[in-house]
């Protein structure tokens, strides 16, 4: 198979290999890795409508992991999503008031992020070894949730590996929380930052592009990586649940061979939307991306005008994990609307992290035409949950309510009745008040796990594992600090 190697979005002279760019996370001039073009993928999809989750996972990835071999590459698959997943397919596709819901947190922490986080320390192990690499591999990550905890779970007690995440102390869910400092493994640190989850994505940005921390570390024996949606280990593995959720419309007779879907995401990072617009390249008859957002609606703007605007007012929502003003990740569809023209993207985003602004061309909006742009209100979030219980006693999480309320104002607005796959990020169980508090229309008095328990019976579905876990587990971690302080806080944990 021809190889395929990745460039740096703001660099073009940059070309490296898969297994390096996994290992980087980020390119050194701050860019993204991107692959030179979006592979296709080789077998039909009738062909792979007869696959399972792990077969459909090997042909997507090994179009775009060209120097992992056949072994290492199944070997890590098989490593990700095994019994970890409480159902075996995997992703399953549920049907609820016309549209299916593509079901991705049946993984370790019962949200969408376990789909690449499930993999990546594999792909990241694989990886050192194929280039020589003899140091540890510290992932840093800032989280706005969800990442955090499925990134500890991920990396626990992975030889060769520490893991430290960074959350804002106010801006994440209580479970969201006990989560993640209830995570047990000698190699796992957490930390409370106060400030937003930008305060703290940008600082860990900082923290990798600083050359001389990196020696520092290197003297010690270790080297940073990023487990964040950036990685393009997190992106591959997020394109094979679009493949295989066409895969299964097919086998179930559900569309016809070659019909186009639209797929609905809601967005925070831009990384699960970019997931399925690569899938659509790779040749998932796909037709609209509708790229949902909560009340941090900048995306929505920036597809309506084409003008990136992170210079607003910031909302706490009850989709916290979508409360997100700069959503790296469209750093990669930029580079691509702009002619893959690296110094061009470059402008952009020195202008994004200088004024925190930035307008395309007219050239460049017409190629997001596959794109549209949605959002809902907290309002309007709430009642969708609502509705769609009492409509057909299937419950949403928030994030997924986002989505769903999204496309049902994008019905109405234009008629389009194509089959729709809307990607459902968490359990409601991870958001058990919120979801409550919509369905019963009013402000809930009861404790989370009396909540919880109420959302069973409501719901009529157990309460997952990784909910009855948490209730009695220890807290292990109970770190805080400054935005300022971060790197010092690194130092302290590697002991350097
Ligand atoms: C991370 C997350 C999102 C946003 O996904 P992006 O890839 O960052 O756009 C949406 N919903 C949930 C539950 C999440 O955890």
């Amino acid at each position: 198979m021809e190889e395929l190697f990745y460039k740096s979005t703001r660099d073009n002279s940059i070309k490296v290999k898969a297994s390096q760019a996994i290992l980087k996370g980020l390119s050194d001039d701050g860019g993204l890795f991107i692959p030179e073009r979006i592979p296709v993928l080789e077998k039909s999809l009738k062909e792979i409508a007869g696959m399972t989750y792990q077969e459909t996972a090997y042909e997507v990835m090994s179009r775009f992991f060209t120097d992992f071999t056949e072994e290492e590459l199944k070997n890590c698959i098989s490593r990700a999503y095994d019994s970890k997943f409480d159902t075996d397919v995997i992703a399953p596709l549920v049907e609820a008031d016309g549209a299916y819901y593509l079901e991705l947190f049946h993984g370790q922490t019962i949200a969408f992020k376990d789909m690449a986080l499930s993999i990546l320390p594999h792909l990241m192990i694989t990886s050192a070894k194929k280039n020589n690499i003899k140091n540890d591999i510290v992932i840093l990550t800032a989280t706005s949730g969800d990442t955090g905890k499925a990134a500890l779970a991920g990396f626990a007690d992975v030889e060769g590996t520490k893991i430290i995440v960074f959350y804002p102390k106010n801006g994440v869910s209580a479970i969201q929380e006990k989560q993640m400092v209830t995570q047990k493994g000698k190699n796992t640190f957490v930390v409370g930052i106060h400030g937003n989850f930008d305060d703290a994505q940008t600082g860990v940005k900082k923290i990798f592009a600083d050359k001389e921390f990196a020696a520092q570390l290197d003297a010690h024996g270790y080297q940073f990586s990023s487990a964040n949606s950036i990685n393009i280990g997190r992106l591959v593995p997020q394109v094979v649940y679009y493949v295989y959720a066409y895969a299964t419309l097919l086998r179930e007779g559900k569309v016809a061979d070659g019909e186009s879907i639209n797929v609905v995401v809601p967005t925070g990072n831009f990384g699960n939307i970019l997931a399925a617009y690569f899938a659509k390249h790779m040749g998932v008859p796909i037709d609209k991306l509708i790229c949902a957002s909560n009340d941090n609606k900048v995306l929505f703007d920036f597809f309506e005008n084409g003008v990136y605007d992170r210079n607003r007012e910031f909302y706490l929502t009850t989709s916290p994990s979508m409360d997100i003003l700069i959503s790296s990740n469209l750093e990669r569809l930029i580079y691509l609307i702009c002619g893959e023209d690296s110094e061009k993207n470059k402008t952009f985003m020195e202008q994004l992290s200088k004024e925190g602004i930035y307008t395309i061309s007219d050239d460049m909006k017409a190629q997001l035409k596959d794109f549209a742009g949605g959002f809902a209100t907290e309002e309007e979030t709430a009642q969708r949950i609502r509705d769609l219980y009492e409509k057909t006693g299937y419950v949403l999480d928030t994030h997924t309510a986002v989505a769903s309320a999204v496309y049902e104002k994008y019905k109405e607005n234009t008629k389009d009745t194509k089959k729709t796959v809307i990607a459902s990020t968490a359990s409601p169980f991870k958001f058990a008040k919120s979801v409550m508090q919509a369905i019963d229309g009013k402000e809930e008095q009861e404790s989370d796990f009396e909540l919880i328990e109420r959302l069973s019976k409501t719901a009529n579905v157990t309460i997952p594992n990784a909910i009855e876990e948490i209730r009695t587990a220890p807290v292990l971690h109970d770190h805080i600090c400054e935005k300022e302080g971060m790197k010092d806080i690194i130092k302290e944990f590697l002991g350097i």
